[in-house]
């Protein structure tokens, strides 16, 4: 209320300073007006004064026309013509007395010359006379036109004198009129007209000043009404701001006697609130007192309660104290069984540990038994294997009787093939037997394990044999979607070497060499055409090397591609006919792995040498001739010097020939000690290749079928047949050149036992 109070005061004053101000504005209406009136009062001064100027034009037009000089003036000149007269007159009586005195001669010369002078004189004053009398004529015509003109003005001068007199009686009438008019303008504006209409008739002249007092008048009533309209507005205005005053004012009182109500309100409202304070106070004491005695009763109760339960707390306080005293001990027990847990875990654990010791050893131990005992099995097995591939019959086998299927298998031993030739079925037993349904992949997995252990250090070699066509590429190199044994062979190197990279490091380098008419060249070289040879190792080691042979590390697949790629390329540019070239020539590829342990520091060095062989078919004796034949010729010699080897180092000769041809003088080292070989004998089903298969079956049972010890070495050193003596079948050669044994111990022939358990046995035996 009171905010509201002061609030409405504020509003008040503000309304007391508007009015001030419409007061004010109101006043300076006020004195606008009265200037307004002023100016007009001074307009109508300015009026007068026109007027009064205008009667002065008159008069000075009046004296302008004058006529009291001009008279003078005539009179003057009247005197001096006159005057002008009596001294002509005078000259003239002055002229003849001189020319009487003229007449009269002189006696003597000074007479004479003064008369002279004199006579002189004399004309001189008659011309000047004459010039008078001329000026006075003239004068005399001026003054006649002067007087002339004097008459006519002061003709005129009278009628503007009668003029002027009547004109200034109507104008000081008028004068009066329109002073009238002027103070009678705001009464009487009828009148006016009247006035004017009175004027009117007076003449041409007043009617013209009436004309132009009269829009003059119109000009100044206008003025007056315009005035007036403003006068009105701003009484009108005045009006209104009176009666917003006396609104405010009304509304100020009316405020007031809000404000003075209000404040009534709130002293009300004010005296009502502390009564009503007062009642609550009182109230509120009431109940406290009430509360209070409640408060007091209830601790009367806790105070009681308070007594009863202070033996419980004792009983507490006692449970409390044993049990801090436990928790107190608890540490140690803990402690101790601690102690005693861990001796019992660590106990536990060196048990553990000692027994697993232990495990490891005799883990240990078998795994060395188990390597022996494998070593031992492949050992047994054979260093060098026997394994026949026949291929599918193919298009190029044509149709019609020759390309019949003329081998067959036998479905319990994948060792044993038959082979139907000229009516009668030799059967023969290698190693192993793959029909011609059997993948790359499964040849592989047989080949896989001779290849791991070149990672072990170990040499190895693996021919393909076999008539041309028959299949020695498509197992050595396959095709480009199946690939052979070479591709495979160093995917599985690298997936072992990357298994064994924690250990071990390897490298894998690659090289390529083709033998063609005893002459060893390098496929990867620059120069391929270029004759290698073979060579000792300087280092008295007894190991072979080829100078300039190139090498290729490999990391991965795609670099072996590349390097049989450009194998391929060089050995295609070298020749004419691939095909041709390639069935008259032995591939080799060298695989060396190097491995270094890298705890032991000890390295390994194995060979995987993969070779795919010349054709082994045999050249019609009678239709060979010059190079042809010598290609025959020195096939037949390697491929026998192979057989002748292989034969030796089955039958564990003292000597093996490995010098009689390059491909095993090459190959020595990976042929001889430790080294596995597989030979791998393709032969086509074909009826039309009947024979060539039989010859090459022959030459893998021979291979095959040597007797393995000392005494079958020499029995069969003089039974190993040559190339050429092959192809007279001898019939079943391993039965009649297993050479009876000198020693007691040999085993029985393999002809009564099934070949390959037999031969086992024996070896079992021999071996202890
Ligand atoms: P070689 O190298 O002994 O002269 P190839 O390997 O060139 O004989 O084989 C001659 C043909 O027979 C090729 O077209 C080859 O694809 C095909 N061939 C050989 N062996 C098989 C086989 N196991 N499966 C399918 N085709 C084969
Ligand atoms: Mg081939």
């Amino acid at each position: 209320v009171m905010a509201s109070m002061a609030h409405l005061q504020e509003e008040k004053l503000r309304l007391q300073e508007e009015l001030l101000g419409l007061q004010e504005k109101l006043a300076a209406r006020e004195n606008d007006e009265l200037s307004h009136s002023l100016q007009l009062q001074g307009q109508v001064e300015t009026l007068k004064a026109k007027l009064l100027e205008q009667a002065q034009e008159i008069s000075r037009l009046r004296s302008e026309l004058g006529g009291t000089d001009t008279e003078k003036h005539r009179d003057l000149l009247v005197a001096e013509n006159e005057r002008l007269r009596q001294e002509m007159k005078a000259c003239e009586g002055e002229l003849r007395e001189l020319r009487r005195q003229q007449q009269v001669p002189c006696q003597d010369c000074a007479h004479l010359q003064e008369n002279a002078e004199l006579q002189e004189r004399v004309s001189q004053l008659q011309r000047e006379a004459e010039e008078m009398r001329a000026k006075l004529s003239e004068l005399e015509l001026e003054v006649q036109q002067k007087t002339n003109r004097l008459a006519e003005v002061e003709l005129r001068l009278k009628d503007s004198l009668a003029e002027r007199a009547e004109e200034e009686e109507r104008l000081s009438r008028r004068l009066r009129d329109s002073q009238e008019t002027i103070a009678s303008l705001k009464s009487q504006p009828q009148q006016i007209k009247y006035i004017i209409k009175t004027v009117e008739v007076e003449s041409a002249k007043a009617k013209q000043a009436l004309c132009e007092s009269q829009s003059r008048n119109q000009y100044l009533q206008e003025q007056v009404g315009m005035q007036r309209q403003v006068l009105k507005e701003m009484e009108q205005q005045l009006q209104s701001s009176q009666k917003t005053a006396a609104q405010l004012r009304a509304q100020i009182v009316m405020y007031e006697a809000e404000l003075e109500r209000a404040h009534g309100q709130m002293l009300e409202e004010m005296q009502a609130m502390e009564e009503e304070k007062n009642r609550a106070i009182e109230e509120a004491f009431s109940r406290a007192q009430v509360e209070m005695k409640a408060v007091h009763e209830n601790l009367a109760g806790v105070r009681t309660n308070l007594l009863t339960l202070q033996p419980a707390l004792r009983t507490l306080t006692h449970d409390y104290n044993s049990l801090k005293r436990q928790v107190r001990d608890f540490p140690l027990l803990l402690q101790e069984t601690l102690r005693s847990a861990r001796a019992e875990i660590g106990q536990a654990i060196e048990e553990v540990h000692n027994t697993n010791r232990e495990l490891l050893r005799k883990y240990r131990r078998e795994l060395q038994l188990r390597k022996k005992c494998h070593n031992e099995l492949v050992r047994l097995k054979g260093n060098i294997r026997v394994f026949g591939r026949v291929r599918p019959i193919t298009k190029e086998d044509g149709d019609g009787p020759e390309a019949a299927n003329a081998v067959t298998f036998d479905a319990d031993d994948d060792a044993v093939l038959h082979l139907l030739h000229k009516g009668k079925q030799v059967s023969f037993e290698l190693d192993k037997v793959f029909p011609p349904q059997a993948s790359q992949e499964e040849v592989f997995q047989e080949v896989q394990a001779l290849v791991t252990s070149c990672i072990d250090g170990y040499n190895v070699c693996i021919f393909a044999y076999g008539q041309t066509g028959a299949g020695k590429t498509y197992t050595m190199e396959g095709t480009a979607a199946n690939p052979g044994i070479n591709q495979r062979a160093l995917q599985l190197l690298f997936s072992e070497v990357r298994s064994k990279a924690a250990d071990w490091d390897y490298t894998i380098s690659v090289s390529a060499a083709e033998i063609y008419n005893e002459s060893l060249r390098d496929l990867l070289g620059k120069e391929p055409q270029e004759k290698l040879e073979i060579k000792l190792c300087p280092d008295g080691s007894g190991q072979l090397y080829v100078p300039g042979l190139t090498e290729f590390r490999v990391q991965s697949v795609e670099d072996i591609n590349k390097v049989f790629e450009f194998g391929h390329v060089n050995r295609v540019t070298e020749c004419t006919n691939l095909n041709e070239h390639s069935s008259r020539s032995h591939a080799l590829l060298i695989v060396t792995v190097r491995g270094l342990d890298r705890s032991t520091g000890l390295r390994t060095t194995g060979k995987l040498n993969l070779v795919d062989l010349a054709g082994s078919e045999r050249v019609g004796r009678s239709g060979a001739e010059g190079s042809r034949l010598r290609e025959a010729q020195h096939i037949n010699k390697s491929l026998s010097a192979l057989g002748d080897v292989i034969y030796a180092l089955r039958s564990r000769q003292g000597h093996v020939p490995f010098r009689n041809s390059k491909l095993t003088y090459l190959l020595q080292d990976s042929l001889s000690g430790d080294s596995k070989t597989l030979m791998m004998v393709q032969v086509s089903p074909a009826e039309k290749n009947t024979s060539e298969t039989l010859c090459s079956l022959k030459f893998a049972e021979r291979v095959r079928s040597v007797e393995l010890g000392p005494v079958s070495r020499k029995a069969e050193l003089a039974a190993w047949p040559s190339q050429e003596q092959l192809e007279v079948p001898k019939g079943p050669p391993s039965s009649g050149t297993a050479a009876p044994s000198g020693r007691g111990h040999t085993s029985s022939s393999p002809g009564q036992l099934s070949g390959r358990s037999a031969s086992i046995r024996r070896k079992l035996q021999t071996s202890g």
